[in-house]
C-alpha cells in the first residue's frame, strides 16, 4: 500500500514511543513490563507536507525465544507485505541482539526501502555507540531519540523522499466504530474481519490499554476499525459489562465517522441500543444497524420485513438508516454489511455544489411554499452546504426564527429524497439574509 510506513523491531526498542511522537498524542501504549502484548497501532501523520499512514507492528512476548521470534517474524512479514517503506528500529542501549539480526536478515530479503533507526540516542556519548549498527549492512543509519525527538527530522526527511504522500482528498479513511450491548457479536465480527495474524492479542488480567485502531484492507474496501482492543477486553460482572459497553461506545464514537450499531436478533432493539443510537446522531455520525445472529431467528415470509419495520418504529424520528441482517457465525452478508457501512460514509462525505442546491431549493419551494408566520411571508432566498465533516446546510431567509418545524422537516426529507443521505444525520441552519 502506498504511503504506508511500518515500524518494525523487537519489543522495547521504542517503537510505540516513536509512533506516539509521530501522532502527537498518546494513542499507543508504552509499557516495558514483559508479558504485555500489543495490537498493531495505526495512525496517520504529516511531514514536509506529505501525509502518510503509520503502523506500529507492536510487540509480542511469548514463553521463550522461539515463540517470541516466530511472532516477530510473522509481524515483520505482514508489515512488509503491506508497507511501502519500513522503519527498522533498534536500540543503542542494548546493541545488536540475536533478534535484531534475525529481523534484519528478513528485511534484507525484501525489495522495499528500509530505514534503520537507531533509537535511544539521547546524548553525545550514545552518538559514539551507533557505529556498531553499520555491521547490519543497511545503506543508511538514522540515530534518533524517540523521547526527545532529536534526529527524527532527518529520518522523516528520508522517509518523505520515498513516499508520494496521500492526496488531500482521501486523507482520512473511513473510521468505523462497532458498538452495541454485550454479546451482540461485536468481537466475533471484528475478529472475523481481522484475521488472527493482524491482531496478536492475548488477554492479560489487569492490563489496561488505550484504544487500538485496526486497519482493514481487503476485498476492495479500506477502512479503520476504531477501538478494537476494547472489543476484546471482557469483564466478568454483568452490570459492569452493560456500563462498560456504553462507556466504550461514547469513547469510540469520538474518533469514528460511522457507527455500526450491532443488535442481537434474538433480543431485538432495547433501551440501551436506543441510547447509543441517539448518541451517534447527536454527534453527527453516520449510522448503520446490523442485526446479527439472524441464524437464530425462525423465519417465515414476512419475518424480515416485520423485524425491520419494528426497528424503524423504535428509532423514529430518524429512520433513514440502513438495516442489514447478518450472521457472523455463518458468515452471512458480512461483506455486504461492510459495503453498506462504506456507502453511508460516502453519503456523509458528499459535497453538493451550490448551483445544484439552489436548483433543488427552487423546485422544493415551488412544490410547497413555507407557510406565512402571523401574516408575514417567509422567503428562503438561497442555500449552501457548509464545509463540515458531516452534511450541514444553511438556508438564508428573511425570518429565520419563524420557519416552522414541519417545514424544516419537509426540507430535510426533500434533501434526502434528492441526494441520498441514507444513514446520515443532517444539520439544517436558518440564517438572516
Ligand atoms: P516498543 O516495545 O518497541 O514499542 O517500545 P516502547 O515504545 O514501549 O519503549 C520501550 C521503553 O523504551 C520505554 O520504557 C520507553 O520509555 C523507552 N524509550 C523509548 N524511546 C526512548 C528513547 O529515545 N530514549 C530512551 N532513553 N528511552 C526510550
Ligand atoms: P460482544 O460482547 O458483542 O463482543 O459479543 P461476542 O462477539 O463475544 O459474541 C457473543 C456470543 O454470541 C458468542 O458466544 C458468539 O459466538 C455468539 N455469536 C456471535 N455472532 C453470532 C451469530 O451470528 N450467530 C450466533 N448464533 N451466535 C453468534
Amino acid at each position: 500500500m502506498e504511503n504506508l510506513v511500518a515500524i518494525v523491531g523487537r519489543p522495547n526498542v521504542g517503537k510505540s514511543t516513536f509512533f506516539n511522537r509521530m501522532l502527537g498524542m498518546r494513542q499507543a501504549i508504552v509499557d516495558d513490563v514483559s508479558g504485555v502484548t500489543r495490537d498493531r497501532q495505526y495512525g496517520s501523520t504529516e511531514w514536509n507536507g506529505k501525509r502518510f499512514h503509520l503502523v506500529d507492528t507492536g510487540g509480542f512476548i511469548g514463553d521463550g525465544e522461539d515463540v517470541f521470534a516466530a511472532a516477530i517474524r510473522k509481524q515483520v512479514r505482514m508489515a512488509i507485505e503491506e508497507a511501502q517503506v519500513v522503519v527498522f528500529m533498534v536500540d543503542v542501549e542494548t546493541g545488536i541482539t540475536d533478534l535484531d539480526a534475525q529481523v534484519g536478515r528478513l528485511l534484507k530479503e525484501i525489495n522495499k526501502p528500509v530505514l534503520l533507526a537507531v533509537n535511544k540516542v539521547d546524548n553525545n556519548e550514545r552518538q559514539l555507540m551507533i557505529h556498531e549498527f553499520w555491521a547490519m549492512g543497511f545503506d543508511n543509519l538514522y540515530p534518533i531519540s524517540s523521547t526527545s525527538g532529536s534526529g527524527t527530522g532527518d529520518l522523516l526527511d528520508a522517509l518523505t523522499d520515498i513516499i508520494p504522500g496521500i492526496p488531500e482528498e482521501d486523507n482520512r479513511l473511513p473510521h468505523i466504530a462497532i458498538v452495541g450491548r454485550p454479546n451482540a457479536g461485536k468481537s466475533s465480527f471484528v475478529n472475523l474481519l481481522l484475521d488472527e495474524e493482524r491482531s496478536i492479542v492475548t488477554d492479560i488480567a489487569g492490563t489496561t490499554r488505550d484504544s487500538v485502531h485496526a486497519h482493514y484492507n481487503k476485498f476492495g474496501q479500506e477502512f479503520i476499525l476504531v477501538d478494537t482492543a476494547g472489543l476484546r477486553r471482557k469483564r466478568s460482572v454483568k452490570e459492569d459489562l452493560e456500563f462498560y459497553s456504553v462507556l466504550r461506545a461514547i469513547r469510540s464514537l469520538e474518533s469514528a465517522d460511522i457507527c455500526v450499531l450491532m443488535l442481537d436478533a434474538s433480543k431485538g432493539i432495547e433501551a440501551q441500543d436506543l441510547n447509543i443510537f441517539r448518541l451517534a446522531i447527536k454527534n453527527n455520525k453516520g449510522i448503520v444497524i446490523f442485526v446479527n445472529k439472524w441464524d437464530l431467528v425462525e423465519k417465515s415470509t414476512n419475518t424480515l420485513k416485520e423485524y425491520e419495520d419494528h426497528i424503524r418504529e423504535r428509532i423514529a424520528p430518524f429512520s433513514d438508516v440502513p438495516i442489514v441482517f447478518i450472521s457472523v457465525l455463518e458468515k452471512q452478508r458480512v461483506l455486504k454489511a461492510i459495503d453498506v457501512a462504506i456507502e453511508v460514509h460516502e453519503n456523509r462525505s458528499k459535497r453538493i455544489s451550490t448551483s445544484k442546491l439552489n436548483t433543488f431549493l427552487e423546485e422544493t419551494l415551488a412544490a410547497y411554499h413555507p407557510p406565512a408566520y402571523r401574516g408575514r411571508m417567509i422567503s428562503i432566498k438561497y442555500m449552501v452546504q457548509l464545509p463540515t465533516a458531516y452534511p450541514s446546510f444553511v438556508f438564508f431567509c428573511n425570518h429565520p426564527k419563524h420557519v416552522s418545524e414541519s417545514y424544516k422537516k419537509y426540507l430535510e426529507n426533500s434533501l434526502r429524497a434528492r441526494f441520498d443521505f441514507t444513514g446520515v444525520p443532517l444539520k439544517l441552519y436558518f440564517r438572516d439574509k
